[in-house]
This record gives C-alpha cells, structure tokens and sequence, in this order.
C-alpha cells in the first residue's frame, strides 16, 4: 500500500507556486490577489476561510478577509459580489459555502463574475470543464486529479466508483475520471443515497472516489484488493480525549481498507490539503487570465 500524501504534495504544490510568484515581483509585476466572502459564524467554515488565508501569506498573494453577519440578506450579499466582480485589484474570490437559509446560494454563485469564480461553481466554467475546455476546475477534484497525476495512478480503463454527487464533489469527479487522457478515460460509475447495490457496484471498482461525508462507511469488506481508495469524507465525531473535544474522520475505515488498497489518501492529510493548494492554483491562473486580457 502507497500512502497518496496530500499534505506532502499540496506543501510542494504551494512552493511551485510560491516561486511563480516571487518571479512576477522580480519582473514588478501585481501579485495575485484572493478575497474571500463568509457570512455568518459557523465554526468549520470559519476554520476553512483561515486556512485559505493563511495559504495566500504562504505563496505570496494577497488576500481580502470580507465577513459578513449572519443577518445578511441576499441584496446585500449579490452587492458584495458585484463589488468584488468590479474591483480590478481582485483576481478571482469565493464565497464560503453553506450561506444562511435565506439566501439562495445558487443565484449568488450565478452572480460571480466567471472569469473571477476561482473555486469553479460558475454554470459557465461547469459547462467549459465537461466539455474539456480550459476553465478553474472545483478545488477538491482538481486536487484529486493532481494527487493520482504525481502518483502516477493508473486511471486508463479501470472503473472507476464515485460515492455522492454533491455539485461541488462527486459530479464533477465523475466528469473528470470519464474525460479523454491522464487523469481520466475511466469507466464511471456515479452512486448517491437512491442506487441499489451499492456494496455490489463498488466491490467491483478499480478506483472508489468516497465523498458523502458518513464517517467509516467504506469498510475493508467492500473493496478489491489493490483498489485505489480516495476518502473525501470530512466529518466530526465526538473525542473527549482530544484537545477540541472531537476528531476528524473520513469516510473509509482507513485501518482495515488500507491493508487491502494499493493506494489510498489518509484523512486528515489527504484530499483536504490538496483542496487548498488547488484553489490557489487557480488564483494564480485567474491572475495570468487578467494579464492576458489586458494586453
Ligand atoms: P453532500 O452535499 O453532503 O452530499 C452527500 C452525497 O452523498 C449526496 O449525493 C448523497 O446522495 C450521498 N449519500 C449520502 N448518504 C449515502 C449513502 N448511504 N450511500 C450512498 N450515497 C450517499 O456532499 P459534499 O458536499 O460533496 O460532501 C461530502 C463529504 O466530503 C463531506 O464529509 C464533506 O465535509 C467532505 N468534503 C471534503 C472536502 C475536502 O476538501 N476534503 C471538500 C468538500 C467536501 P443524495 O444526492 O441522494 O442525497
């Protein structure tokens, strides 16, 4: 079994980028400049947004806190965007997901200036990823494509499993592992909480890509052996002996799976830290495509 390490791939992702940027000051050229919207207090997206701002100082970008309370009504939050969209010294922002009940959060990412929408939501970038065009690919499964690329997992032909079809996860994985080349030309099949058989189906799979966010609901008796495991899964479970009072698990009950998987990402240390290192990657692409426009 191979350890797909996240967190030693994501560091070597952020110094590529950190060198990136250095060179664009040697030559007095602007830094990418990341902002980020939350609304509201809720403790784990407070904790996500941290990460993503300390990643910026990491790299060299600059980066805009915006928070909002948790009062924020809709018209308020679309002026924010607005602003943002209109702002030339931002390169691409996210707005930090789930908002509050009484904004519709499909008419705010709607809202976001496509060229600007860095975490790739955008009907406009969703559309240019299926059909292979150039666009910012959604965090989490970029990361993942990055993952399998370094490691050089074969992804040619095998089935490939994707658990949850969540807008943000699971469907556009599997859009991405059925793509023509590497990562990708993958047989998919896409599963959620209706299919039937679903322990059938995976105990088939080459490849099982877990994103539902049910702590130790992949179990070593589910998979082939030298399957490939990549848990997405980040959920909170009670701890008294940890410091915070809980822990973080995955979805896959990492002690027995990976006695069986060929490759397989721990949790934490897995996929979360790619998720960061990629939505950096596209901040630094967002900032060339401004280049490129103004010239
Ligand atoms: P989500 O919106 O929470 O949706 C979960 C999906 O799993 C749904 O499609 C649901 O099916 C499916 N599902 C639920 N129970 C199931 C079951 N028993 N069998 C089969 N399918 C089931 O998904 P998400 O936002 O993608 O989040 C999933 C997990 O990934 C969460 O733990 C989240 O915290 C984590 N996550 C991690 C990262 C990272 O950076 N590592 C990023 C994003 C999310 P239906 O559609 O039928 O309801």
């Amino acid at each position: 079994m191979e350890l797909l390490d996240g967190k030693l791939v994501s560091k070597q992702i952020k110094e590529e980028i950190a060198v990136t940027v250095n060179k664009m000051k040697e030559r007095g050229e602007k830094v990418p400049h990341l902002a980020a919207v939350i609304v509201g207090n809720d403790g784990a997206s407070l904790t996500y947004v941290g990460s993503k701002v300390k990643a910026c100082k990491l790299v060299g970008f600059e980066s805009t806190l915006v928070q909002l309370p948790s009062t924020t009504s809709e018209v308020e939050l679309l002026r924010t965007v607005k602003e943002l969209n209109e702002n030339d010294e931002i390169d691409g922002f996210i707005v930090q997901l789930p908002l509050p009940k009484q904004i519709d959060t499909q008419k705010v990412l709607m809202a976001i200036d496509p060229d600007k929408d860095v975490d790739g939501f955008h009907p406009t970038n969703f559309g240019k990823m299926a059909l292979d065009m150039s666009t910012f690919i959604p965090a989490t499964p970029f990361g993942i494509l990055e993952l399998l690329e370094r490691y050089k997992v074969e992804t040619n032909g095998k089935h490939t499993v994707v658990i949850g079809r969540s807008h943000i996860v699971g469907r556009p994985m599997s859009i991405l592992m059925g793509r023509k080349g590497f990562p990708g030309n993958s047989t998919v099949t896409l599963t959620h909480s209706h299919t039937k058989n679903i322990t059938q189906i995976i105990s088939q799979a080459d490849i099982v890509i877990s994103a539902l966010g049910v702590p130790n609901f992949l179990k070593a008796e589910m998979v082939k052996d030298d399957a490939v495991i990549i848990d997405v899964g980040i959920s909170r479970v009670p701890d008294e002996s940890a410091k915070r009072g809980y822990r973080i698990v995955g979805d896959v009950d990492f002690e027995n799976v990976s006695k069986k998987a060929s490759y397989i990402t721990p949790v934490p240390g897995g996929v979360g830290p790619m998720t960061i290192a990629m939505l950096m990657k596209n901040t630094l692409l967002a900032r060339e495509k401004h280049m490129l426009a103004r010239k």
